[in-house]
Formats: structure tokens, C-alpha cells, sequence
């Protein structure tokens, strides 16, 4: 529940902050929710990426597209941090999936205790029909669950999200395989999408973060 508060007090702020950040990158400018927030560690010289926007010290943003991370680590996260930074984009793009995955599992976890979440395939239906699905999570390995009809629908209206495996969804709420799940809370669901939106360009093509560094970047 605290957790649920927090995000919902922080997806508010966002909308409302307006102020916009600048593209470490590209260098144009954008709203918080379309950058993804980079911090550094000073003795280190070490980036991590910090998708809950509220992790301590100077941060930096970046557009989450592979042109903007490259041009980024080439020297705009060296400019806005006005220190040295070491990383490589394939280790970068690495670490922003993870930090997707570990922020998706807070969240849900944070739909869980609110109740805020209908699992599996006859719960998720009940909600699609009684209109209470914000975000339908449907795992990677689910193919039958992606083919019934109602989150065939969720899916083609862009409400659902292909993430994870069922074993490991299960296991987020107890169970042994989970194939599909409903995030019944609006604001939960905005964060969830928009953290899955930020690591996608990464993940891509069978999920493998090599594959957007072969193809994205050169
Ligand atoms: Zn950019």
C-alpha cells in the first residue's frame, strides 16, 4: 500500500511538474515520464538507472531510444554530471531492462497487497468484461492466454503487455505459473506501461538486449 501511495503521488507530480528535462542524448527537451532518470556515482564513475525518478544524487536524462543512450554516453552524461562516466551502451541497455523488470515487480507487488490486480485467465476475463482492467500483463511464454478473446481485444487496444515468464509471474503472487494478469488500479497501470515503453526499444527482438546494440547501434 505505501508503495501504491508513492507511485500514485509521483505519477501525479509528473503530470503536474511540467517543468521539462533535457535529453542528455539529443539534447532536445521532454517530459519526465518520456526521459528515463540516470544517476551517478561519484566514486565510481558508475551510471544506474533510476526508473522510480526519486533515487538519491545529481541525475541525468535520456531519451529511451538507443540513438539518444550512445550519444549520451559518449559525452552527454559526461556534460550534464560534469564528470567522468564509464559505461558501455550494451551494459547500459542491460541495466535498464533490469531495472524495468525490478521496477514492474515492485509495482505489481504493490498491486497485489492493494488488491488492485485479478490473476489469471477467468479473473482477467471478469475484469475486461466488468471494464475494471486498466493493464492487462500477459507473460512471454502465455500463448495460449494471449489468444482468447478478451485479452486478444485488451492487447489490440493497447492496454497489455507481453512481460516475463509464468513461472516467474507466479511467483510474484504466490503461485507456481501465473499466464495472465489484470492491474485493476489506473495509476499503477500508467507506471507499469510507462516503465515497460522505456525498456522495450532494449528488449526487443526475442528479448535480447545484444540484438538492439547489433542493430541500433554501430
Ligand atoms: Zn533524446
Amino acid at each position: 500500500m505505501v508503495e501504491t501511495k508513492r507511485d500514485e503521488r509521483r505519477a501525479r507530480t509528473a503530470r503536474k511538474a511540467g517543468p521539462e528535462r533535457t535529453c542528455a542524448g539529443c539534447g532536445q527537451h521532454a517530459a519526465p515520464d518520456e526521459l528515463v532518470r540516470v544517476v551517478l556515482d561519484p566514486s565510481s564513475g558508475e551510471l544506474a538507472v533510476d526508473l522510480a525518478a526519486g533515487g538519491f544524487g545529481r541525475g541525468s536524462w535520456v531519451h529511451p531510444s538507443a540513438p539518444c543512450v550512445t550519444k549520451a554516453i559518449k559525452g552527454g552524461f559526461a556534460k550534464s554530471f560534469k564528470a567522468k562516466v564509464s559505461v558501455e551502451p550494451q551494459a547500459f541497455g542491460e541495466a535498464l531492462v533490469r531495472a524495468a523488470d525490478r521496477r514492474i515487480e515492485g509495482l505489481l507487488g504493490g498491486a497485489r497487497r492493494g488488491k488492485f490486480v485479478a490473476v489469471g485467465t477467468d479473473a482477467v476475463k471478469d475484469a475486461i468484461v466488468q471494464r475494471k482492467a486498466e493493464l492487462v500483463v500477459v507473460a512471454t511464454d502465455a500463448a495460449a492466454a494471449a489468444r482468447q478473446r478478451d485479452v486478444e481485444d485488451a492487447i489490440a487496444q493497447g492496454k497489455a503487455i507481453a512481460w516475463n515468464e509464468k513461472v516467474r509471474l507466479g511467483a510474484l503472487f504466490g503461485r507456481d505459473e501465473v499466464a495472465v494478469c489484470a492491474v485493476l488500479h489506473p495509476g499503477l497501470a500508467e507506471a507499469i506501461q510507462g516503465v515497460f515503453r522505456a525498456s522495450r526499444p532494449f528488449t526487443q527482438s526475442a528479448g535480447s538486449v545484444s540484438a538492439w546494440w547489433s542493430r541500433e547501434v554501430r
